[in-house]
């Protein structure tokens, strides 16, 4: 009975304890730092606001430079983010059957007006990062690497954001380790670290009632995040939306215009800092759930499961995969997607097929994002995930696929 009235999450975050929300210190970042081996890392209220301020902060050092080439298939915040600055967005068709920009199309896109390319690090692997440098060393663009679902992975041994010349997380809910809304600056140059800071010294309010808000949201999130409490904040929303028509809604890529900006409080640091300990098992234990089901996903005639690349570990929020064709993949969504067993699409359209985001993308054709699109679906990789619904899961899709 119970069963029927768990869901789990599309992703695996890292739950909050009790203990969390009445912390001692609030060294979030030094502790982050540490665990990840990076350089000084610098919070912000959100993933897209640190984006925000590595764009402006990369405009002042290029002024003649106004144009931002992003992947045509990632979250639709990083082009309302380019669009919030006034800069003109490019969109870089995915290579087919990938969310990696095609090198081709990568090329002919930049130019001595291109300010910065994203590489974007989808599903908590590692993108590929050799065409954007090569590319941006040609036209002297900026490297910007979107880890904002990958925070842990490592390429090489490091962590990701490191190869380009800035990268940012997200700390939002769902996406691993979260204080609701979050995210971090990461650059090994010390120049751009300081240049960073003071864009954010310059440009973020306090906002105390921002804030105040957030730390309720924080508290609903450590509250209810558990198969039954996201069974009402996340399993009913959802099926209303699906049941309305509305999968764009379904999956929360309806995203206000504006952009939350404002400092981070001292106790949102503190409960991130706390949860922050567990990170680390987190995520091992995380990967070694992922390579299990990812060798057994492997095994369905005609997916794709994406895998780590050589020389890369994943930090594995879910597993994702692409079905051969659309209606096969509607299909498993229509069979899957409100059973509660953590199946769920990763972004519903490429950039440019989002209705209300008409105005601020370009209508530039992108037929491999939109094919991607149209055929990838994610499976949770939460704790909660255990190995009956995955197998669940395996099991309907065999049937669709046999
Ligand atoms: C979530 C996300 C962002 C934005 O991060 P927020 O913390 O939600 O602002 C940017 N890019 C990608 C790929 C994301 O998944």
């Amino acid at each position: 009975m119970l069963r029927r009235l768990r869901e789990i999450p599309p992703t695996a975050g890292l739950p909050l304890q009790a203990a969390d929300l009445l912390p001692r210190g609030d060294a979030l970042t030094a502790r982050l730092a540490a665990q990840l081996g990076t350089p000084p890392l610098q919070l912000e209220c959100s993933g897209t606001a640190a984006l925000l301020i590595a764009l402006a902060t990369l405009r002042e050092r290029a002024p003649g430079r106004d144009v931002v080439v992003v992947p045509a298939f990632t979250c639709p915040l990083v082009a309302i983010a380019v669009h919030r600055l006034g800069l003109t967005l490019r969109l870089c068709d995915t290579r087919p059957d990938h969310w990696d920009m095609d090198r081709r199309a990568l090329a002919e896109l930049c130019d001595e007006r291109t300010l910065a390319i994203v590489p974007t690090h989808l599903a908590g692997l590692v993108a590929d990062l050799d065409a954007p440098l090569a590319v941006a060393r040609e036209h002297g663009a900026f490297v910007i690497e979107d880890a904002a679902q990958a925070l842990g992975a490592r390429d090489g041994g490091h962590s990701v954001g490191l190869r380009g010349d800035v990268g940012f997380f997200s700390l939002a809910a769902g996406k691993g380790l979260s204080i609701f809304e979050g995210g971090l600056l990461v650059t090994r140059d010390d120049d751009l670290r300081h240049a960073l800071y003071a864009t954010a010294a310059r440009d973020v309010p306090a906002k105390p009632g921002w804030e105040l808000r957030r730390s309720l949201e924080l508290l609903g999130l450590a509250a209810l995040y558990h198969p039954l409490g996201l069974r009402l904040a996340y399993g009913i929303p959802l099926r209303r939306a699906l049941r309305e028509g509305d999968p764009v809604a379904a999956v929360g890529d309806d995203f206000p215009p504006d952009i939350p900006f404002h400092r981070v409080g001292r106790w949102r640091r503190g409960v991130g800092s706390r949860a922050a300990t567990r990170l680390p098992a987190f995520l091992a234990a995380n990967r070694t759930r992922a390579l299990a089901r990812v060798a057994r996903l492997r095994a369905l005639p005609g997916v794709t499961v994406f895998e780590e690349a050589p020389h890369t570990t994943g930090s594995w929020p879910f597993l994702m995969l692409l079905m051969p064709d659309a209606h096969r993949a509607r299909a498993a969504l229509a069979a899957l997607w409100t059973s509660g067993l953590g199946v769920s699409r990763l972004f519903v359209h490429a950039l440019p097929d989002y209705v209300y985001l008409a105005d601020r993308v370009p209508h530039t054709p992108t037929p491999n994002a939109t094919d991607f699109a149209a055929r990838a679906i994610t499976i949770s990789n939460s704790h909660w995930m255990d190995d009956a619904s995955f197998e669940h899961v395996v099991a309907v899709l065999a049937a669709m696929l046999g």
